[in-house]
């Protein structure tokens, strides 16, 4: 029992934001289906505003344990009842377990890192560390190194953090020291590189070369997706042993299991999951699609948030909604930003936000519906992503819309509105794919798109339009 409703089975969850990439909830239940559990695994997004409701609700509806990712790792701590020195010292918790309606905050991520590459390691003695990043994650990694007596060195965008975890490092009788993110002495001196940013996660290159370091130093980026980042790459090109962050995933996981159950976690299982996951991945449409993004354009309601998020997540790929960002960094809605400043600064907001998503990789982008007016917009959003047009008949989409009043540009006679949608039919129509959404709900809108996919991508191929294939041929690190 963990105090709250009343459950059948033992829930446990994963609650985080963004969320939908995590492989938490699949290579859990792998275990409970290899021990046959009765239990189920969850994943929550929880924006920092629903942070407290989150862990209180998960405690009443009596969730026996969750893990804490992103960006929740340290502002979890407040609602928790009690912590184990291993978060204490992390100063971060990504496990917490529901001890009959107390809330145990711990830290899993430090001791998973040391059980991943241990097996690389002959011996710890005499060895030196460099850590890149000073955040939730490098702290657990650099405090389970110190205890192990490894020398560490802290390079960190921000001085002031990296000095801090040496600080916090040097108070626990470790030695450590910070050094300038740039290239220097500590490239020839590591034994250990550690890339603990989350930079690589959308494809791009670490902003510091590896050259200089010694052959055969061992480097682990605790990136797993995707499977080899730039920085793993570069390693690998340069003679060193790397290893990408799944082993160190899988080994967290197994420790929160621990600290959950009281008993060992079916590592096997587990990792077996994880590894089919990988080999799905680079056997999916994902893998050979040719294109790094996926946009999808058209008129107002023809479902392209809804159809953008259903998508993503049968790719396993991230959604980026172009309205949604402008909200977020305007802190205004589409509506307030068209009534205070425009149709005009609104289209220069949504080219703004085209070049600030600069090089994103494996998303499904939404746009408003007028993004691609603008030939600028067309011209960035063709750079790198396939083009999908929704298409549905006008008087689909004011069945749709129902209540006009919330969009800016549906208010008005019809003739307006007939005329708009109209002239926009031309630019829809520069699109690699159309699909008319008409006769079709999210999931038909969705599966057309898959089974269209590899077609458009061959076709592509042959007529040269595109780039070659993604190059996703990274290696999972073995446990
Ligand atoms: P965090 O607490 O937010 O820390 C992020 C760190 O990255 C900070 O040191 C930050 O530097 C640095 N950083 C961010 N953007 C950067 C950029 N553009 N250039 C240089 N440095 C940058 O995050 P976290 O919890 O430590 O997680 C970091 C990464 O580790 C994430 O990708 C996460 O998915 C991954 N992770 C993997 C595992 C696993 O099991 N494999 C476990 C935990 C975390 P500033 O101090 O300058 O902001």
């Amino acid at each position: 029992m963990s105090g709250g409703a009343c459950l059948m089975e033992t829930y446990y969850a994963v609650i985080g934001d963004p969320i939908d990439h995590s492989l938490s909830p699949l290579m859990h239940t792998a275990g409970y289906r290899a021990l046959g559990l009765e239990a189920k695994y969850l994943r929550f997004r929880v924006s920092r505003d629903q942070l407290k409701d989150a862990a209180l609700g998960l405690r009443s509806l009596g969730f026996a344990g969750w893990n804490v990712t992103i960006p929740h790792k340290e502002a979890i701590i407040p609602y928790l009842d009690e912590l184990t020195p291993a978060a204490v010292a992390a100063g971060a918790v990504n496990t917490v377990k529901n001890a009959e309606g107390r809330l145990i905050g711990h830290n899993t991520d430090g001791e998973g890192f040391i059980r991943a590459i241990a097996e690389s390691v002959s011996s710890w003695q005499g060895k030196t560390a460099a850590i890149l990043g000073a955040g939730g994650a490098a702290r657990g990694i650099a405090l389970a190194l110190k205890e192990k007596g490894v020398r560490l060195i802290i390079l960190n965008r921000t001085p002031g953090k990296a000095e801090e975890l040496v600080r916090l490092l040097r108070a626990g009788g470790g030695e450590a020291c910070a050094e300038e993110l740039a290239a220097g002495a500590w490239l020839s001196e590591a034994d250990l590189v550690v890339q603990t940013t989350p930079v690589g996660l959308r494809g791009e290159p670490y902003p510091l070369s590896l050259q200089g370091i010694k052959k055969g130093t061992l480097v682990v980026d605790i990136i797993y997706k995707p499977w080899q980042t730039p920085f793993l790459r570069e390693a690998q090109d340069l003679g060193c042993r790397t290893m990408n962050g799944l082993a160190m995933f899988l080994h967290q996981g197994a420790l929160a299991w621990e600290f959950w159950r009281g008993e060992k976690a079916p590592l096997a299982a587990m990792w077996a999951a994880l590894v089919e996951e990988k080999e799905r991945m680079e056997t999916s449409v994902e893998g050979k699609f040719p294109r790094e993004n996926i946009a999808l354009i058209g008129f107002m309601a023809t479902g392209k948030s809804s159809v953008g998020r259903r998508l993503a997540s049968a790719l396993n790929w991230e959604f980026i909604d172009t309205d949604e960002e402008i909200e977020k960094v305007s802190g205004l809605s589409v509506a307030e930003m068209f009534q205070r400043h425009g149709e005009t600064r609104f289209r220069s907001e949504e080219t703004l936000v085209l070049r600030r998503l600069g090089r994103v990789r494996h998303c499904v982008i939404a746009t408003g519906g007028g993004m691609v007016v603008n030939e600028e917009n067309r011209r960035l959003l063709a750079e790198r992503a396939l083009i999908i047009s929704l298409y549905a008949p006008l008087d689909k989409i004011l069945e749709r819309v129902g209540d006009r009043a919330q969009r800016p540009l549906l208010r008005g006679p019809r003739e307006r509105l007939e005329a708009l949608w109209q002239a926009r039919q031309s630019v829809y129509g520069q699109a690699d794919m159309i699909v008319d959404t008409g006769e079709l709900d999210v999931d038909g809108v969705v599966r057309e798109i898959l089974k269209e996919l590899p077609k458009r991508a061959t076709d592509a191929r042959q007529q040269g339009q595109m780039e070659p294939g993604g190059e996703e041929d990274g290696q999972a690190a073995d446990p």
